[in-house]
Formats: structure tokens, sequence, C-alpha cells
């Protein structure tokens, strides 16, 4: 109940930015999580039914937990890969590598060992564990969203559409400028729930993705057990962080990176950003306090900036 909420919170900031210029808004339930468009263009109605036909592809072809789909058999040595499908295995691995394995694509077994998959969560063994990081089977979740905001940007070039917003939940993707000309107004989530802590602005085609280990978790004895796995130990990654927002051109990078900078912490993180060039962040910590690298623009929060150089 508390992710339906914040998620009405943030779309209702999102829709709230629309001008008057006639949209077309969608509502979905695809991968395992409410998804929600607005198009703006001639043919929006299309594009709506072009985007909702495209998730359900994707869910198709990646889930996790349905038998049927291409990552199933891909993970029982049986599945022939179009040459799409094949580029989004690659890149994974390429960002595994980039990432020094903070984002593991290859975590299926640990994250179904917590239960995770189904929803009947449990607290695995030692042995378990260690035999499920051996298993090296593929799961895109912490990838997936961001992919498919990064797919549906390149099907809006081909629709006609003049600008859209995607809020693939809780990933979002913009495309094109804003009608009234000013930034996207993008909330980040609180990780307490209630008013989102702060407002990134972006313009443009922009992903703004968000890893947080409020997002998914269960609780035993007292102690909390998120969704964002340490790829070293299979545990939930205890780096002091709470919530990491990336803000990419590209839509399956920001997702990755969200993932993997939650799991490095914030001293490894922020040398990793030093390091590139191709994206900014905002980072809450486990104590509240929030820190975003110099590049974004953020408002509605007090925030501790990151320079490139110290
Ligand atoms: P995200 O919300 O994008 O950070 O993705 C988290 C989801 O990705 C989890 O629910 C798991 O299914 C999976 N996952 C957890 N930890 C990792 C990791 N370190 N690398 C890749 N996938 C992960
Ligand atoms: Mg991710």
């Amino acid at each position: 109940m508390k992710r339906l909420i914040c998620l009405a919170i943030l779309c209702a900031l999102l829709w709230g930015c629309a001008a008057q210029e006639a949209s077309v808004s969608k509502t979905d339930f695809v991968m395992d999580t409410v998804m929600t468009y607005q198009f703006w263009g001639s043919d929006a109605q299309a594009a709506a039914d072009e985007i909702h036909a495209l998730l359900r592809d994707l869910e198709n072809t990646w889930s996790a937990t349905a038998e049927d789909s291409t990552l199933s058999a891909l993970n029982l040595g049986a599945a022939s890969l179009t040459s799409e499908q094949q580029a989004l295995l690659d890149t994974a691995e390429a960002l595994s590598v980039r990432t020094g394995g903070a984002f593991d694509p290859k975590l299926h077994t640990v994250i179904s060992a917590w239960g995770f998959l189904s929803d009947d969560h449990r607290i695995p063994t030692q042995s378990e564990l260690t035999d499920a990081l051996n298993a090296d089977l593929w799961n895109l979740g912490a990838i997936v969203k961001g992919y498919a905001g990064q797919q549906a940007v390149e099907k809006l070039k081909d629709l006609h559409i003049d600008r859209a917003i995607l809020n693939l939940g809780g990933n979002i993707q913009t495309y094109g400028e804003k009608p009234d000309g000013t930034p996207w107004q993008i909330g980040i989530q609180d990780p307490n729930g209630g008013d989102p802590v702060g407002i990134v602005s972006v313009t443009g085609t922009t992903a703004v993705v968000t890893s947080g280990d409020y997002q998914r978790y269960f609780e035993k004895d007292g102690i909390r057990y998120h969704h964002i796995l340490d790829p070293k130990t299979g545990y939930p990654a205890d780096s002091g962080l709470t919530s990491v927002t990336v803000i990419c051109q590209n839509g399956t990078v920001a997702d990755a990176l969200s993932t993997a900078l939650y799991v490095m912490g914030l001293e490894e993180a922020t040398k990793f950003w030093q390091n590139s060039n191709d994206f900014e962040a905002v980072f809450i910590s486990q104590s509240g306090q929030v820190y975003a690298t110099e590049g974004v623009v953020l408002s509605g929060c007090t925030y501790e900036v990151i320079y490139r150089e110290n």
C-alpha cells in the first residue's frame, strides 16, 4: 500500500507538469509493477498501444518467474535468442564488468533463495548461498525496466511522438521537451514515505532511475532483509545507503548503475562517478542525508554536493 501511495504522489507530480497540449495517458500493470505513460503528438493513441505491446513483449521475454519466458529457457540452456536479446545480455555483462561485479546479471538463484521471486520470503543458509552464488543463472530484474524505457524511446522516434513521459514502476523516462518548454520535474521518493525528498529537473530525453531498499523487503525477528543483494556475499547490501537515483541519457545504463552504486556505497560510488562521464546521481544515506553529484539540478531539500575534483 505504501508503494502505491508513493507512486500516486509521483504520478501526481509528473502529471501536474503537463500543459494543455492534447495527450494520451495509459496505466498498465506489467513486470509486476504499475506503469503509467503519457504521450503528446498526432499519433498519441497509436503510440500508447505500441508501447503497451512493447512492455508486454519484454515481460514475456525477460520474466524471471514465468516458466515459458525466454529467460527461463535461457537458464535451462534451451533458448534461441534474437540478435536484440543477445545484445541486451552482452550489455548486461559489460555493465557488470564496468561496475566491478556490483551489478551482477547472474544472481537468479541467489534472488530465488531469499524468496524474492515467489514472495515466499526466507533466510537461506550459508551453504545454500554459496551454491546459489556459483549457479550463475541469468536474472535481469535490475536492468529490464530501464531497458524498457530505452526501447520505448527508440520506438517513439518512429511514431511521430513529440514528447512523452513514462513511469515504469518508479523508473522515469522522459522523451523530448515538456509541452511548456520548462524542465521535467521528477520527485525522488522519500524512503520513509510521504512527500518526495526533493525534485530533480531534467530536460529532453533522460532516464531517472531509483534503486532503494524500501522498494522490496521482508522483516524477520526485527531485521529488515531487502532485495538489493551484494554479489560478493549473497546478502542484502549493507552499504550505508538507502536509495540511489541515477540520471542518464541511457535508461539501460541508468538502471544497472542505480543498483550497482547502491551496492558500492557512497565512497566507492563517488569514485566511480568521478571516473565516469555519462551520468549524475543522488544518494540518500541510511541516516537521511542527501548527496548529489555536481551536475544534478535538485530542489526542495538540503543536500551535500559531490564534486568531480576534491
Ligand atoms: P533495482 O530495483 O533496479 O535496483 O533492481 C533490484 C532487483 O534486481 C532485485 O529485486 C533483484 O531481482 C535483482 N538484483 C538484486 N541485487 C542485484 C545485483 N547486485 N545485481 C543485479 N541484480 C540484482
Ligand atoms: Mg537497477
